[in-house]
This record gives structure tokens, C-alpha cells and sequence, in this order.
């Protein structure tokens, strides 16, 4: 899984991130869209909303809801995957709505609910953390208020070695995988998900490429949100 020369099959150093390309404002009919082009993953989020939350049973008096759906595409792999939701998809909703329910200031929008949908049309790898950070792009775009916008990554480990960002083949052989979600302002942690098992050395030296990566992918969403409205955003 690695080249002689310590860089990755794909050519990349352990610290290196794949090509990351963001583009907000893509569906015209929705409150805020992102496209994020990660490797050769290709992410659509769009958010609608804030709107009277139905069915009722979900509205909250004193805040705001987020209905976060996951889904991937049937095409989105070489092997058709049966449209609809799974276990997976339901899981990897929850905890997208969990990290961006950290951010969001869901307390100016009483009884109402804010529908965020993320569709991965095409999957290599690290799809919840390209979902996620395509979903804050899609807030920011809508104009919902958020305390900071959540980017996501992912480090693991190859043949003992920790490295950056896996693509499939790294996630499918190698030992391990943490992806995080991350407020790269502050640094604090918005969610974490471990697969495999991490020595604490190891563990920390991936948490640190993610909070480093986090500040570098921070800088593509921003500078998506400037071309789109121009100055900082
Ligand atoms: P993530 O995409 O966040 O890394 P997983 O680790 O569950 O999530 O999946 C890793 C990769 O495996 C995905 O990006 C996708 O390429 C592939 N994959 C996931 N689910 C399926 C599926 N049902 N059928 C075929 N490939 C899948």
C-alpha cells in the first residue's frame, strides 16, 4: 500500500489531502447548495428551509430542527446500490445531524425545521466527512446563522503508517480510519467515529493531520462562499 519512498499508491506524501473542489449555489431551486469535488468523490448537498416543522410530533417550542438525510446515488459505486435508505445511510444522517446541530443557531427558528439533503453521486472513500463538509457550505449558503462552519476529514492507518485523507483502497485494506468533524476556528470537535483500533500515538498523530487539513479545506469553503458573494463571505 505504500512506495518505497514512504509516498502513497496515488503518488501522495502521508500529510496530503486529495484534490478538494467546492462550488456553492449549484441547485437553483434550493435555499443553499454546495457541490464539493473530493478525490474522486462528487457530493451535492441542498438545504431548505427554515420552515414550519412537520409532521408536528418533530417541531420543538423553542428551537429549530435539522432533517439531515444521507443518501448515496444508485450509480455512486461500481456495484448498483438499491435506492432508498439503509442502516448505513440512517447512521451516517444522525451523526451529520448531530455535528451540525453544534453549529447552527437552531434557537432562532422556533416550531420550525430546516431540511439539509446530501447526495453522494459518486464514492471513493471518506464520504460522510465530503457529505458534511458539503452540507455547512450548503447552510452558509442558505444564510442560516452558525456559530462556525463544521469541516470534516478523515485520517487512518496503512501498513502501520498514519496517513491523511484515505482513498478506497486504503480505507478497504488499511487498519484503521477516524473521521472527524471539526470547528476550525476554535479547533473543538464536533464528531468523531473510529474504525479499527488506533495506538494512542497513532491516534493522536491522525487527529493532528485532521485539525491541520481542517484549516486547509476551511480555506476552499470560504473562498467557495467569496465567489459566489464576493469579498471574505
Ligand atoms: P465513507 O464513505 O464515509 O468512508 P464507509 O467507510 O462506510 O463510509 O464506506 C467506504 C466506501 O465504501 C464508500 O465511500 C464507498 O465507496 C464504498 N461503499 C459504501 N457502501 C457501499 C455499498 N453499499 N456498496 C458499494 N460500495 C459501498
Amino acid at each position: 500500500m505504500l512506495n518505497e519512498d514512504g509516498t502513497r499508491m496515488d503518488g501522495r506524501r502521508p500529510d496530503e489531502l486529495r484534490k478538494i473542489e467546492i462550488e456553492a449555489g449549484v441547485v437553483p431551486v434550493a435555499d443553499g447548495s454546495a457541490r464539493v469535488q473530493w478525490g474522486t468523490n462528487l457530493a451535492i448537498a441542498a438545504v431548505y428551509g427554515p420552515m414550519e416543522a412537520h409532521p408536528r410530533k418533530i417541531s420543538r417550542q423553542d428551537r429549530c430542527v435539522l432533517d439531515v438525510r444521507y443518501n448515496m446515488a444508485p450509480f455512486s459505486v461500481t456495484d448498483r446500490i438499491r435506492p432508498g435508505f439503509n442502516r448505513r445511510s440512517r447512521e451516517i444522517g444522525k451523526v451529520t445531524a448531530n455535528a451540525l446541530e453544534s453549529v447552527v443557531q437552531l434557537e432562532l427558528y422556533p416550531r420550525s425545521k430546516i431540511r439539509v439533503e446530501i447526495e453522494i453521486m459518486c464514492a471513493e472513500a471518506g464520504t460522510r466527512c465530503v457529505g458534511l463538509t458539503a452540507a455547512s457550505v450548503a447552510l452558509a449558503d442558505a444564510g442560516i446563522p452558525m456559530t462556525d462552519m463544521v469541516v470534516s476529514v478523515a485520517s487512518g492507518r496503512v501498513n502501520g503508517v498514519v496517513v491523511l485523507d484515505l482513498n478506497k483502497e486504503e480505507d478497504n485494506y488499511g487498519d484503521a480510519d477516524l473521521p472527524m468533524g471539526i470547528l476550525p476556528n476554535s479547533g473543538e470537535l464536533v464528531f468523531l467515529q473510529m474504525d479499527g483500533d488506533l495506538s494512542p500515538e497513532d491516534f493522536q498523530e491522525a487527529w493532528d493531520y485532521n485539525m491541520g487539513a481542517a484549516k486547509e479545506i476551511h480555506e476552499i469553503m470560504v473562498a467557495a462562499l467569496a465567489a459566489r458573494y464576493g469579498g471574505d463571505a
